[in-house]
Parts: C-alpha cells; sequence; structure tokens
C-alpha cells in the first residue's frame, strides 16, 4: 500500500474561497484557529488567560473570574458532526489507524466537558469551520462571556 501524504489526509477539499481561506489561515493547524478566536477576544475587550492546566481538559482560553472556559476544535481532528461543516472532512484511507485516534480524541473530549461542567465552570467550543463567520462567532463568544 502507497504511503499516503497526512497533508492529502487532512485537507478537505476546497468548496468556496471562503473555506479556502480559511485553511490558508490554519495552516499552522493547532495554532490558527486559536489565534483567530483570541484576537477577537481581544478586540472586544476580554482579557483572558491561555491553557489552564488545572482545568480538565487544559482549555485553550480561560477565564478565571467568571469560571469560563474556551476550546478551539478543529473539524478535522475533534471530528465535527455537524453536516453542514464545510471543513469536514474523513479519511478515506487508513481507517485502521485514524479510526482509533478519533474516536480516542471524541470520547476525550466529552470527559473533559464533563468534568470541567462537575467543577462548576461553562464551556463553549468553537469549531474551526465557525471562523468563516466572524459577525456570527463575535455574537456567540459574547453570549457566552456575558450569560451568567
Ligand atoms: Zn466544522
Amino acid at each position: 500500500m502507497p504511503r499516503v501524504r497526512r497533508s492529502r489526509l487532512i485537507s478537505p477539499p476546497a468548496s468556496s474561497d471562503a473555506v479556502r481561506a480559511v485553511m490558508r489561515a490554519n495552516k499552522k493547524r493547532d495554532t490558527g484557529p486559536e489565534l483567530v478566536v483570541r484576537r477577537m477576544l481581544h478586540e472586544l475587550g476580554y482579557r483572558y488567560r491561555l491553557h489552564a492546566r488545572d482545568v480538565p481538559g487544559n482549555p485553550d482560553i480561560v477565564f478565571r473570574r467568571r469560571r469560563k472556559a474556551i476550546f478551539v476544535h478543529g473539524c478535522f481532528w475533534h471530528q465535527h458532526q455537524d453536516q453542514s461543516c464545510p471543513l469536514r472532512s474523513h479519511p478515506r484511507s487508513n481507517l485502521t489507524y485514524w479510526g482509533p485516534k478519533f474516536q480516542r480524541n471524541v470520547e476525550r473530549d466529552q470527559a473533559n466537558a464533563r468534568l470541567i461542567n462537575d467543577l462548576g465552570w461553562r464551556a463553549l467550543l468553537v469549531w474551526e469551520c465557525e471562523l468563516i463567520d466572524n459577525n456570527r462567532l463575535r455574537a456567540k463568544l459574547i453570549k457566552f462571556l456575558e450569560s451568567p
């Protein structure tokens, strides 16, 4: 079986200019989407901490006083299940390799969500594909942070 380059596996079909723009912005897959969210929060005037190791799941962005955390998830790695996700992509080969990896990611996400709720924290999940619509994402962030 020929070796498949990882980059081929993680690249969803670019279906529109917006998607291509997001993909370009997210070249550094782990940091790109998170940086976009951080910049947006900063512009909105929110101050946050990064990567709280004492909070379950080591959230990307943390608001200690509000006891709120934001996770930014890549649609591929965390297997975004929303049918309308334009970045949704499933590996077409090597399923024996990717299948268990994804399963572990998804299970870990669910376990962390439970733990964080048990601590009395609230968590917001921002999917990579939500970065396409800035206005909508901005509204979502504000609603999350301003709700009791
Ligand atoms: Zn998505």
